[in-house]
């Protein structure tokens, strides 16, 4: 495995690599786990080459945010990428991705008005802006990206799409722990008892899905009942529980098609989101 750390480096090589061969790109924030392996393997299906970014990206960050502390083990990372064959791993420096004088952001319109689009300000920007230049350097033919972030793949997707990027965006399903719960980097910060406790997220959203499926198509309703069923615990405080178009990420009100059931609940001080696709029973017939 090669490991690219400067911006130049990272161009020179891809450019030469993808006269050949299909490139297949995983970008990522590191302290990596079972969900990036799985996005990694779906890559490495699809392509001859792959390669894994490492970056911590400061821009989809909120002041209040948890930057400093986002979990960070770069040798662990460096073994596992080693061993899941990857070609090639990319880690570039802060300094080398946004140099002094830096000031060009990507701005994807409608992202702001619902999930983490509304709760988090400037969060996509930063997500577009650093996928974006990772896109620019890494110059791959297709990039994977977890369904478990499902707004920043639609978001991706759109930005791919508006801006004539001639790169394929692959969903990849979330990967979960043997309770449901789904897997996370921020995982690693949960006492015994919040890790216990976040388990409910997986439960609330199976059972929003269900009811769903059942005929239910009051959204109100629903994230009632979800919202009961997360506040049982004592250690969750729910941020937002959403029903919104699967397709167009905007609210829904009364459910005819198939839609995204979300949430945001910090635990402690962690902050884990989670989501699920419920598609009600007379769409199908
Ligand atoms: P992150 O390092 O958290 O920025 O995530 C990098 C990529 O891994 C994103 O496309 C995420 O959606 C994806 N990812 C994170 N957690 C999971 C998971 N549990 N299952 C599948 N993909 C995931």
């Amino acid at each position: 495995m090669k490991v690219i750390t400067t911006v130049k480096n990272m161009q020179i090589l891809s450019c030469e690599l993808r006269k050949e061969e299909k490139i297949g790109f995983v970008p990522t924030m590191g302290f990596l786990h079972k969900g990036h392996l799985s996005l990694i393997d779906r890559a490495r299906s699809l392509s001859e080459i792959v390669v894994v970014s490492i970056f911590v990206n400061p821009k989809q960050f909120g002041p209040s945010e948890d930057y400093l502390t986002y979990p960070r083990d770069f040798e662990r990372d460096k073994r596992l990428l080693k061993e899941r064959d990857v070609d090639i791993l990319f880690y570039p420096d802060i300094k080398d991705m946004y140099p002094t004088g830096y000031s060009t952001y990507v701005e994807v319109e409608g992202f702001d008005a619902t999930l983490c689009g509304a709760r988090r300000p400037g969060h996509m920007r930063g997500v577009a802006t650093v996928c974006m230049k990772l896109f620019n350097i890494v110059r791959p033919h297709l990039a994977v990206f977890g369904e478990k972030d499902y707004q920043q793949a639609i978001l991706i997707k759109r930005m791919v799409s508006d801006t004539n990027l001639d790169i394929e965006i692959v969903l990849s399903p979330t990967v979960r722990e043997g309770d449901g719960l789904a897997v996370s980097s921020r995982n690693i910060h949960l006492t015994d008892k919040e890790r216990k406790d976040a388990a409910v997220l997986y439960k609330s959203l199976l059972f929003g899905k269900n009811l769903v499926e059942e005929g239910e198509d009051n959204t109100d309703k629903i994230i009632k009942t979800m919202r009961k069923m997360i506040e049982g615990k004592r250690t969750a405080r729910i941020d937002y529980i959403e029903v919104v178009d699967s397709k167009n990420l905007k609210l829904v009100k009364t459910i005819n098609k198939p839609v995204l059931l979300a949430l945001a609940v910090y635990f402690g001080r962690t902050r884990l989101i989670d989501n699920i696709i419920a598609v009600p029973a007379r769409w199908n017939v």
